[in-house]
């Protein structure tokens, strides 16, 4: 089952998403809100860790 937000294979750890942007894309969508994260190629690593709140930033 393709990504819902852009078609592309999903990826475990974000499904049914392929990956995290993805999943906020759609979740903005059933919060009502216009996308405001253009669903569209973007030159972002999709697979890079996005800042999570339960693991505390690394500066060393
Ligand atoms: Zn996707």
């Amino acid at each position: 089952m393709p990504c819902p937000t852009c078609q592309k294979p999903t990826e475990l750890k974000f499904r049914p998403f392929c990956s995290k942007r993805c999943q906020l894309v759609d979740l903005n969508h059933w919060f009502g809100e216009s996308y405001a994260i253009p669903a569209v190629e973007a030159e972002v690593d999709e697979n890079a860790d996005w800042p999570d709140p339960l693991t505390p930033p690394n500066d060393s």
